[in-house]
């Protein structure tokens, strides 16, 4: 049963805000949100009290490591509506996730197959894709419309027969633009292409139904959930997870090895080898079962009337250039935005004095930030503990930025 969510009090399951002495405006959301208590406490038992190696022991420990381990695995597919616990991946983050997949499908590909991406991309769904080209992988790039958002109508020309994959975002960091999976899924159907959603920064407002959703692959990272770095997940159709080949080779992810050759295990094993992020997993789980419980549609209507004040504020600043949809598209509520001619990093800076903490720089996104004619931006991200305070005081700061700086 749900417990309900208060925007006054979900503070309190942050250790962040009561261990600052002064207020601290944390508006970096999208880099890294801030970990949940459950996560610290989850992490903190299983350390003391169930440190060991998973799948290799038999003593008690070994066998509480990996149940607590394969536990959480379930608890990821419940909070993406996996349709099996063995379609959960665990690696180091997002980017580790989208390597895998780029590096064990592109394996089997032949010279003239075809992967689609946007010019929207992070760097992680974009270089390792690009890394394919070596192979003769052809890459297509699909374009922007002119606010920063996936031209999926140019979608039915750019996937030709030869398109194995579609990777794309499934919501920019740049511009907070949700993409329509419906229309990037329907057209990939069209040759019988995969489709990966790079799932980084969706991920943080509310559980998923990759079912739902339609896609082959999801990635995320533990970080940008209110969970611990070091972990991510890769969620893949188990029919295509099988027939994979792994993408790293070593301990725990084999069948039988002999001197000269050896076959693997069966996914998500093969796809974790050596020690995997075993305590990590449990903060990981911990966290998503109480996202699980909280009232996600009192947390997105909260994020919605914040994410108002947010633009409204900052378009009505003087020479405030707001970069992304403002025409009542679907987007997380961040906003990133140039200010008059003052650099990024010097507007991060003043405002960092001011207690403000926003992220200044291309984002790792350069061919966004190219399509929008600039170098780089500030960003503010917000978070479902952020409150009307934060913004005010982010919008109070860029007025004292403007005043030192000019
Ligand atoms: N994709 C997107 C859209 C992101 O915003 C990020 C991180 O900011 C990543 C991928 C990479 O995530 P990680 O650094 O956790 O691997």
């Amino acid at each position: 049963m749900k417990t309900g969510f208060d925007p006054r009090m979900v503070r309190q399951d942050f250790p962040f805000f009561s261990s600052r002495e002064q207020p601290y405006h944390y508006l970096d959301n999208a880099a890294t949100a801030q970990m949940h208590a459950a996560a610290f406490e989850a992490m903190h038992r299983h350390d003391l009290e169930n440190r060991a190696n998973v799948m290799r022991g038999n003593h008690r420990l070994a066998e509480r490591a990996t149940t607590a381990y394969e536990s959480a695995r379930q608890v990821v597919a419940r909070f993406i509506n996996a349709a099996h616990a063995s379609e959960i991946v665990f690696t180091g983050g997002t980017t580790a996730a989208i390597n895998l997949v780029a590096a064990s499908l592109g394996s089997q590909w032949k010279p003239g197959d075809e992967v689609v991406v946007s010019q929207a991309e992070h760097h992680s769904n974009l270089l390792p894709w690009q890394a394919l080209q070596a192979r003769g992988i052809v890459l297509r790039v699909l374009p922007l419309q002119v606010d920063g958002c996936l031209e999926t109508e140019a979608l039915a020309t750019l996937i030709g027969p030869r398109c194995k994959l579609v990777a794309v975002t499934h919501a920019s960091n740049v511009t907070g633009a949700v993409t329509d999976v419906a229309a990037v899924v329907a057209a990939a159907r069209q040759v019988g292409a995969w489709v990966l959603l790079d799932g980084a920064q969706r991920v943080q407002h509310g559980p998923l139904d990759v079912q739902a959703l339609g896609c082959d692959f999801y990635a995320f990272s533990g970080h940008k959930c209110f969970g611990p770095s070091g972990i991510g997940v890769l969620w893949g159709q188990a029919a295509w997870l099988d027939r994979m080949p792994p993408f790293l080779r070593g301990g725990g992810m084999v069948g039988r090895v002999e001197p000269d050759q050896a076959d693997w295990a069966p996914a998500p094993r093969r796809f974790e080898a050596g020690t995997p992020p075993i305590t990590q997993a449990v903060g990981l789980a911990a966290v998503l079962e109480a996202l699980m419980q909280w009232d996600w549609d009192a947390v997105h209507a909260h994020e919605a009337a914040l994410q108002q004040l947010l633009l409204q504020g900052l378009q009505a600043l003087p020479g405030l250039r707001l970069l992304g949809p403002v025409d009542g598209t679907a987007r997380l509520p961040l906003a990133s935005f140039s200010l008059a001619e003052l650099h990024p990093h010097d507007l991060c800076q003043v405002l960092d004095g001011q207690g403000v903490a926003v992220r200044g720089g291309h984002h790792c996104a350069q061919p966004l930030m190219a399509h929008f004619g600039v170098e780089a931006s500030v960003r503010a991200s917000l978070a479902c503990y952020n409150d009307r305070s934060d913004v005010d005081a982010l919008l109070a700061g860029l007025v004292h930025a403007r005043e030192v700086l000019a």
